[in-house]
């Protein structure tokens, strides 16, 4: 449903996507809520003003409104196909959220400009954790962790056809977490192939309504995995965009079925290893705090794979008192909006270092970026790390840089 012709939208005005929505929150802005962008949909006609894409810029695609919706609206695609109709140069920070898409869509792109972030973090001789330093890239030095010794006799390649998805962030800015995903593939007996033709998911540009450009990386992902073997993610928002690549394309589309059977070979990090990963050493007494991305806080075991794996290990899981936060970053909306992400930030992140632990872990690349870049600003010197890095290296000196 685009801008136009979308009054039967069904909004029953009940007010309960208001309750839960962090944006809201942040600014106190009815316009602001789920409530109130389908209200305008519904209302509008011609052509988008700049106001409007304001608006519409300004939701995090979070998904706890749908949770709570009564009538059950899928507000979330509706807002970014609404966004779909919008100029690129339209809503804030237009360009360099553009600039953004155009680089995740392009994977040499990225590769270079991460080389150069490099490049420049040695020349400035940026510290560790310098906001400028993570500005740049995000990006460390690759390095070999410290591995355990492996059990002996551990078959490799058991798993005929087991394909990793390493996702933009694994694969070019932090690639530690790819070599800890491998490792920990490893310890199960398991060897995963990555297909070098891979990009982006799409998440960020189908975020920002660049819906075309969306099914054109869901069409190169679904030929560089073609097959039957399980594909692994190791980023909780490229599994839960891969999942919805059918959504993407009509019914009567013939890339829909081939989406379809893509989809269904999925398999998030946390609940793949919680069924095969059993540790022989633990970690008593270290704490540890997991910020639920959105995109698996709403999955049947999105929420229990986790904390089950982050037991196995012997870790002590710190919670936040009160109700589980979105951290701000929302695929570009950390761009798009940087004083409400930051708004959103200090409230979540306070909730997280109350309970004084000695990490903070998550499995999506976009709540890890907001979190090293949100601790680094405020001088807080936790650690932050990818489960999988957690997981294979804590316990044994420094787990991130
Ligand atoms: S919860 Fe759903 S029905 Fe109720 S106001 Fe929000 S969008 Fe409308
Ligand atoms: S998706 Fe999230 S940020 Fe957007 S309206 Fe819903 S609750 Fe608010």
């Amino acid at each position: 449903m685009g801008i136009e012709n979308c009054t039967e939208i069904g909004c029953a005005k009940c007010g309960a996507c208001m309750t839960v929505c962090p944006v809201f929150r942040a600014e106190g802005r009815e316009s602001l809520t789920a409530r109130g962008r389908l209200h305008l949909l519904a209302q509008y006609s011609g052509q988008p003003s700049a106001a409007l894409a304001d608006i519409f810029s300004r939701c995090l695609l979070c998904g706890a409104c749908e949770q709570v919706c009564p009538r059950q609206l899928p507000i979330t695609r509706l807002i970014a196909e609404a966004r779909s109709r919008f100029s690129l140069l339209q809503g804030p920070a237009s360009l360099h959220k553009t600039a953004a898409c155009a680089v995740l869509a392009r994977p040499a792109l990225l590769d270079s400009l991460m080389k150069i972030g490099l490049i420049l973090n040695h020349l400035l001789a940026l510290p560790k954790n310098s906001g400028l330093r993570l500005k740049l890239a995000l990006a460390e030095e690759c390095r070999v962790p410290v591995l355990q010794p492996l059990p002996e006799n551990v078959p490799q390649d058991s798993a005929d056809g087991l394909l990793y998805f390493t996702g933009c962030f694994s694969r070019h800015v932090q690639p530690s977490i790819t070599t800890a995903t491998k490792g920990l593939l490893r310890r199960c007996g398991l060897a995963a192939r990555i297909p070098a033709d891979q990009c982006c998911c799409g998440l960020a540009v189908w975020s920002s309504g660049g819906i075309k450009q969306a099914r054109k990386l869901a069409q190169r992902n679904i030929a560089a995995f073609s097959g039957t073997g399980v594909v692994l993610t190791s980023c909780a928002s490229c599994s839960s965009h891969l999942r919805s690549y059918p959504r993407l394309f009509a019914k009567n589309d013939p890339w829909h079925e081939q989406a379809q059977a893509f989809a269904a070979r999925v398999q998030e990090f946390c609940s793949f290893f919680n069924e095969r990963l059993h540790f022989a050493s633990e970690h008593r007494g270290l704490r540890v705090f997991y910020h639920d991305p959105c995109h698996l806080r709403f999955e049947p075991d999105g929420m229990t794979a986790p904390r089950a794996l982050l037991k196995k290990k012997g870790f002590v899981i710190t919670e936040p008192e009160d109700d589980l936060l979105c951290c701000g970053q929302g695929g570009l909306f950390h761009i798009a909006c940087p004083k409400t992400s930051a708004k959103i930030f200090a409230r979540c992140s306070g909730k997280a270092l109350a309970g004084q632990p000695n990490y903070i872990t998550s499995t999506c690349s976009g709540c890890l970026m907001q979190y090293q870049e949100g601790l680094a600003r405020q001088g807080i010197k936790n650690r932050v790390a990818h489960l999988a890095v957690l997981l294979e290296e804590a316990g044994g000196g420094e787990i991130y840089t």
